[in-house]
Parts: structure tokens; C-alpha cells; sequence
């Protein structure tokens, strides 16, 4: 079950800021809550190996059509699968070997039953179809689904951010933090031309079609958390360094939305000592194969895995204010260390529960103050962990 339904960044956000509200109401647990928590006996008999994710965005009427082919091992017996899409979401149909497969819904959860029961070690492919107009985000990223909005110049800007809420607000997986397709993840994502959709790990193809929609085709080589899947669409520039790290050679790759440009050239030079100073403290960037990014997002940001979302505003600080009290929360740009660290513990070392998402945000924090020293010495790492104590209060 879930313990609590409050964001990651959320919790850090009660814990660091300093005039949070710090009291929750007492937590309602539904049998739906159960059912996206545990790892049930529809669940457990399968290992996802990769997901092979298709979408089409439609930002008119924040509507998405696609398919998710979910490649998975067998590991026990069973004929009964558990796949996940919130409502109002729908399955279209299920396909297996050609063939359209029954299911049942309840509620956020869909119950196909196999033809037949598949053997122990068997390699098998199961076809999600859906459609819908999901769940929009209304204070994103601690409120999550999609986030359909304008840039400033007033041109479609479409994002997603589901930590906590769960990737199943937008397409239909596996989701739970006990299983990662271990083979990674296709994300094929169409758009309405001009727009250019960033999405995780590196971009394959870009296909042009002749009804003025372009398909961007992103691909994780990388075991990945399912929340950290994203669409993000807009009228992005790009530009990229390398960077010479304890793994090799590193792609950093920086989608600003194209009139920030000169900005982000700027602000986004604090990467290469995040990354000296992480790659010291953790060893090597975990994803090596998929590369670096960071992508601009009209939400504050989030760590999504080979593509943080940055929505900092191009300023030092956590929105241009220092957590810690001391003044030393100015020197770096709080989206571009705290989620990087998200890097190594989240994405990388990942909490089976959701429950447990403190460790996340717990090293996350721990990170800030690391580097810290790293800019500036221990005395002043240590100044801004001691700081950062005055935002943490005990809601019990
Ligand atoms: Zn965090």
C-alpha cells in the first residue's frame, strides 16, 4: 500500500521550506491505492524486459492515442496480468500473438487474462492500445498528468510530470518501482509540426508525416523508472557539449525553448562541476549509454532519468532563494544540482516502495550540501546542511 500520496519533491519541499504548512490530514487508503502499491498476484509472475511506448499528442484537445508493447519475462505461473492507466484513460483493446485478449477493469487497473498460462522462462509480448484525454496537471510538478500550456510568447508548450501520481496517468505499464524494463524503453512520440517533442535517452529517428505531425524517436538503453518517462513538447533550440568523465566520454545535451538560448549557454555551465563533483563523491554518471540532458519545462522541474526537466527560471537559488539561510543556496542553480543528484539516487538506486521515496529526496539534499563543499569547502558544506535543519519540522 501506499503510506502517503504526497510528491517526492513535495516532501522536500516540507521539509526544506521554511514556512511550509506542515500538518496532513489523515491519509484515506482505497482499494485502488492497494492495488497501484502492492505487488499483487497479477503482478508478480512477470518481469518487464522493455517497453516499446507509442504516443500521439494531440495539444488541441490534450488528447493521446497510442500503444505500449510490453515486453516481459515469465517467471512463475500465472495467466492473469495487472496493467495500470488512470482514468479517464481507456483501453482500446489488447492484443497478444495476433490475437485480442478479454480484460476487466477496476478502476485505475486492467486484469487481462492470457489465452493460455505461458511457460516458466518464456519471452512474451502483450499490446496495450488506448486513448483519452488524461488527467491534467494543475500545479505540476507536485500535482501530476499532463501540462498542457503556453510559452511566453504564447505558442503550445506540453509536458508531463507523474512522480508519486504514477506513469499510468498517461500510458499503460507496469507501474510500480519493483520493475524496470531492463532492456529500457522506446518513446515514439507525434506531434503537430513545429513542435519538437525531448523525451529520455538518445533520439533515433525524427519521421515527418504527411498530415503535418512529426514523430520523435527517443530511446533508453537503460533500465528506467517509469515515472521518469516524459513527454515534453515545445519550440525548443538545442546545443551540446561533451564532457571527459569517469566513464568515458559523456553527451550533455540542453534543450532550452529557443529564445532562452543565450541563458541557458550560461546557466547550464554548472553542469560540469556538478558532474566533477558528483562523479567524486558517487563514481560515474549512471547513464553513460543514454547521455545527459536538460530539457527547459514550464513546471519547476523533476529528475527524469537521461532528461531533468529544468524550470528554474535561468536564476541561482530554489526559484532565486537560498533553503538554507546562509546565503551559500545562491552560489548553484538548485534544479540543475538537486535533480542531477535524482541521477544517482532515484533513478539509479531506486526504492522498491513509493513509500520509501525519502531515500530519494534524503541523498538528493545530502547532495546539495556535497556540493557545496565542493565549491566552497567543508566548513561551508557542513553551513549548509546546519541551514538547511531550520526548514525540517516533525509532523507527528
Ligand atoms: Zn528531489
Amino acid at each position: 500500500m501506499i503510506r502517503f500520496r504526497v510528491s517526492a519533491m513535495l516532501l522536500a519541499l516540507l521539509l526544506l521550506a521554511p514556512h511550509a504548512a506542515i500538518a496532513q490530514a489523515a491519509v484515506q487508503y482505497t482499494h485502488a491505492d492497494t492495488l497501484r502499491g502492492t505487488v499483487g498476484p497479477a503482478r508478480a509472475w512477470w518481469d518487464v524486459t522493455f517497453y516499446d511506448l507509442h504516443v500521439r499528442v494531440d495539444p488541441a484537445d490534450s488528447s493521446l492515442v497510442g500503444h505500449n508493447a510490453i515486453v516481459y519475462r515469465v517467471l512463475a505461473s500465472g495467466r492473469e496480468m495487472q496493467i495500470d492507466l488512470q482514468a479517464p484513460l481507456q483501453v482500446d483493446r489488447v492484443i497478444q500473438g495476433g490475437l485480442s485478449l478479454a480484460w476487466r477493469r477496476d478502476g485505475d487497473a486492467f486484469f487481462v487474462t492470457l489465452e493460455s498460462s505461458p511457460r516458466v522462462g518464456d519471452l512474451d509480448t502483450l499490446t496495450v492500445y488506448y486513448h483519452g484525454k488524461p488527467r491534467v496537471a494543475t500545479n505540476p510538478p507536485w500535482d501530476g498528468g499532463l501540462i498542457p500550456v503556453s510559452d511566453s510568447l504564447g505558442r503550445t508548450w506540453v509536458a508531463t510530470a507523474n512522480q508519486g501520481l504514477g506513469a499510468s496517468v498517461w500510458w499503460p505499464t507496469k507501474d510500480t518501482q519493483t520493475d524496470e524494463p531492463d532492456d529500457g524503453q522506446r518513446i515514439a512520440i507525434t506531434v503537430p509540426n513545429p513542435l519538437v517533442n525531448v523525451s529520455n535517452g538518445r533520439l533515433r529517428s525524427v519521421i515527418n508525416h504527411p498530415d503535418g505531425t512529426t514523430t520523435y524517436e527517443w530511446f533508453v538503453e537503460e533500465p528506467i523508472n517509469n515515472y521518469n518517462v516524459t513527454i515534453t513538447a515545445g519550440h525548443y533550440a538545442h546545443f551540446g557539449d561533451f564532457y571527459d568523465g569517469e566513464g568515458g566520454v559523456l553527451t550533455l545535451d540542453y534543450w532550452p525553448v529557443d529564445y532562452h538560448v543565450e541563458k541557458a549557454r550560461e546557466q547550464f555551465q554548472q553542469v560540469r562541476p556538478m558532474l566533477e563533483c558528483f562523479e567524486h563523491w558517487f563514481g560515474p554518471y549512471p547513464w553513460y549509454r543514454d547521455g545527459f540532458k536538460l530539457i527547459e519545462t514550464p513546471h519547476l522541474g523533476m529528475e527524469h532519468q537521461s532528461a531533468i526537466a529544468y524550470g528554474n527560471g535561468y536564476q541561482n537559488g530554489y526559484r532565486g532563494r537560498d533553503l538554507s539561510g546562509t546565503g551559500l543556496g545562491l552560489d548553484w542553480d538548485f534544479i540543475i544540482i538537486h535533480e542531477s543528484a535524482h541521477e544517482w539516487w532515484g533513478n539509479n538506486l531506486t526504492s522498491a516502495d513509493l513509500a520509501d521515496m525519502w531515500v530519494h529526496e534524503s541523498f538528493a539534499n545530502y547532495a546539495e550540501s556535497l556540493y557545496t563543499e565542493c565549491m566552497h569547502g567543508t566548513a561551508a558544506g557542513a553551513d549548509y546542511a546546519i541551514g538547511t535543519r531550520s526548514g525540517i519540522r516533525n509532523n507527528r
